[in-house]
């Protein structure tokens, strides 16, 4: 049999040395193999003649059978073009070329009958199809032609030929080599026939040149079967695999520490999600296996106060523990409120970031090798290799996106038993999403806030309405509250016609005169950011205008109003992120999102659920619908290679829960990978794993 992805795409016929190079570059197919799985996005029904009489303006693609009676010219200049007077008994439709036109009235006989093929639309009240696909009716036959393959192609590759319709006549080429009809199965037939899929090879012929939507549609399920079994598969072999291996520290019991700070220091009752979360990890931490924990909690659900129990936890049994955040100021807030929660305990925790002097950086350092320093909150700068631990015991990773696998790797290398890790988000991500990408890390879901929080009030506000606001501010502030202004720019861009920071600073000086305002963006040196920070927190100052920055995790309990300007540029669950900003203490908190007053329908959409939710959860499956998985925050800093072929997280949720049962079932039926039905499953494993296609494995 031909191995398909050893054979270069450059021996296919109509291929050649340019062409292979340009699909090389431009979609990344390189062999017959990634030719045969690079599958049409879209499919046009070519098995259905139309009548003339039966064209409107706002069809889809549709096919005639008739004659030209006759061509005119028309137009002056660019507008110039050729019109065939086309009829098929029940009316007349123009057929209608802007280029190529004497080529065009030699090429076709009057009175020959002809297929036409095109996109109907309406102009100066007539229906007319510009461009069309013309070819001879005999040479059609109807009835075989089935659904036409769309391929997607780049400008470059047009330029060269390589349209969707030569793409098409390539893969024909490929299922013309003897052979290559004969893909290698990938599920074995216990499989197959308990779930009734379609053999592969019959697979990726209809995918490609399916006769009717039922089998297209048949064959799309096989080929998503496929996709995420595999990925669950994976992720599920690498968990019991990691399972096996790794053996983890036991935090064997509930010591001091942890018993004396729930009685004496802890100013409020834990919520019920709070305590359960804690069971949880109290259970994985007193086995014998590593922790490799995912706590998802929407903004204020109080994550931090769970990771500090874990932390006693890990004190109480000889370990220390760090804590990760992914900006510096978020690190000096954790350092303040731990030391401040701590006060009356013997524990001692130090900061360390990329701005700790080496004056005070040397102490800590010797204390993390001598066992001194029971906790540290750090940033990236506990990366560094110099960063040793004496017994480093447990990782709390906040804000876990801006943590990649390497990152986290990074981490486990500093022990050597690998550390509990506990990973903390508050972008909730999707179930879907979550089991996908972290198929292998358990997941815990803080899902109630702590009592008495009252929920945000979010406005939509049009800019021309923006006096209204400004007067509201006016009171709040009167009242003693706290004001942050989001812009998503910091500078002018020709193409973003956008208000930026600056400007906007300069506007909000001059309407509110009568207090003082801090100004924060990306591009300032961390110890200016600071400062602005701290005395925005302190109360100095009443607004804060700002960018981005303050996205994750910084804790104003006095601010209550929210205000994003240009909120259409922002994605959901940034807008989400914004908004936990404010609300976190007892005072009624607004969200205004600002925007101009034509919107695009997706915009709208985006304004609605933010103005009709405060649920995390809500607001991350709608923007995993609205804008389709590749794009969600997260994954694309993750460093997964994140490309399906064809299931889609949005759409094949049950799917995927569904194969994932069925993965979990093959490897319990067959968990020393040996059983002759499975054979085919761990070698096309072996062969995901060698490519490594997926690194799934590497997330922990
Ligand atoms: P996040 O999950 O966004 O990190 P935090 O841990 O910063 O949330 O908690 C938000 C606020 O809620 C903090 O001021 C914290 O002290 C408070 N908090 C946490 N848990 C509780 C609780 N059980 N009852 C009352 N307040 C709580
Ligand atoms: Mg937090």
């Amino acid at each position: 049999m031909l191995d398909l992805a050893a054979r270069s795409i450059k021996y296919l016929p109509g291929v050649g040395e340019q062409r292979a190079t340009l699909l090389g570059r431009e979609l990344n197919i390189h062999s017959l193999y990634d030719l045969l799985y690079y599958f049409p996005y879209k499919y046009i029904d070519r098995s259905r003649l139309f009548t003339v009489a039966e064209l409107t303006g706002s069809m889809p693609h549709v096919q005639l059978c008739g004659e030209i009676r006759s061509f005119e010219e028309m137009g002056e200049g660019a507008s110039r073009r050729i019109v065939a007077h086309f009829t098929d008994g029940t009316g007349f439709v123009d057929l209608v070329w802007f280029r190529g036109l004497k080529y065009l009235k030699n090429r076709f006989k009057l009175g020959e009958k002809y297929i036409v093929f095109g996109k109907p639309s309406l102009f100066n009240g007539r229906v007319n199809i510009a461009h069309p696909d013309v070819d001879v009716a005999e040479a059609l036959q109807l009835s075989t032609m089935g659904l036409q393959p769309y391929y997607n192609t780049t400008e470059k590759m047009k330029r060269a030929g390589l349209n969707s319709q030569a793409m098409a006549k390539l893969v024909q080429n490929l299922f013309a080599l003897a052979g290559a009809v004969l893909t290698p199965e990938t599920l074995p037939q216990i499989i197959t026939s308990k779930h009734k899929l379609m053999p592969l090879s019959d697979t990726l012929r209809i995918i490609h040149f399916p006769k009717s939507m039922k089998e297209l549609r048949d064959a799309e399920y096989r080929l998503k079967f496929d996709e995420l079994f595999y990925i669950q598969l994976s992720i599920l072999h690498y968990a019991k695999d990691r399972m096996q291996k790794y053996v983890g520290h036991k935090f064997a019991k509930v010591g001091e520490m942890f018993n004396r700070f729930y009685s004496e220091c802890l100013p409020f009752e834990l919520t019920g999600a709070q305590k359960r979360v804690v069971k949880e990890i109290r259970r994985d931490v007193g086995g014998n296996h590593q922790m490799n924990r995912l706590l998802q909690g929407d903004v204020g659900s109080g994550k931090t106060l769970v990771a500090l129990l874990s932390m006693l936890l890990a004190k109480d049994n000889g370990y220390q523990a760090c804590l990760m955040a992914p900006t510096e100021i978020l690190a000096e807030q954790h350092c303040a409120t731990l030391r401040r929660m701590l006060a009356t305990l013997p524990i001692r925790v130090e900061l360390l970031t990329g701005s700790t002097r080496q004056k005070e950086r040397t102490p800590i350092l010797e204390g993390l090798l001598d066992g001194s320093v029971d906790i540290l909150v750090s940033t990236h700068a506990v990366l560094e290799d110099k960063v040793q631990f004496a017994n480093l015991g447990l990782v709390v990773i906040d804000e876990q996106h801006r943590f990649g696998v390497i990152q986290r790797a990074k981490m486990w290398a500093k022990s050597n038993i690998p550390p509990h890790i506990l990973v903390m988000t508050a972008t909730p991500i999707p179930r879907t999403l979550a089991m996908t990408l972290y198929g292998d890390l358990d997941v815990s879901v803080i899902d109630e806030l702590p009592p008495g929080r009252k929920p945000i009030a979010t406005r939509h506000i049009f800019r021309n309405r923006a006096d209204e606001m400004y007067s509201f501010i006016h009171r709040q502030i009167q009242e003693g509250r706290q004001v942050y202004v989001v812009y998503p720019l910091i500078s002018e861009s020709e193409k973003l016609d956008l208000k930026n920071l600056e400007d906007g600073y300069r506007q909000l000086c001059n309407i509110f005169c009568d207090y003082r305002l801090s100004k924060l963006h990306g591009k300032m040196k961390p110890k200016e950011k600071e400062d602005e920070m701290r005395r925005f927190a302190s109360g100095e100052t009443q607004i804060l205008v700002s960018t981005t920055v303050i996205e994750v995790g910084v804790d104003v309990p006095n601010a209550t109003v929210m205000v994003i300007e240009n909120a259409e540029r922002f994605g959901l669950s940034q807008l989400h992120q914004l908004r936990g900003r404010v609300g976190r203490g007892g005072n009624q908190s607004y969200c205004l999102l600002v925007t101009d007053y034509k919107l695009s329908e997706d915009t709208r959409k985006r304004m609605e659920i933010m103005t009709s939710s405060n649920d995390g959860f809500v607001i991350a499956e709608a923007d995993l619908k609205l804008r389709g998985p590749g794009d969600i925050e997260g994954t694309k800093q993750s460093g997964i290679a994140f490309d399906l072929k064809i299931a889609n997280l949005a759409r094949d949720e049950q799917l995927l829960q569904y194969v994932r049962d069925v993965a979990r079932e093959v490897i319990e039926a067959d968990p020393e990978c040996n059983n002759p039905y499975y054979t085919v499953v761990w070698e096309r494993l072996r062969i995901i794993k060698r490519n490594n296609n997926w690194n799934w494995g590497a997330i922990s």
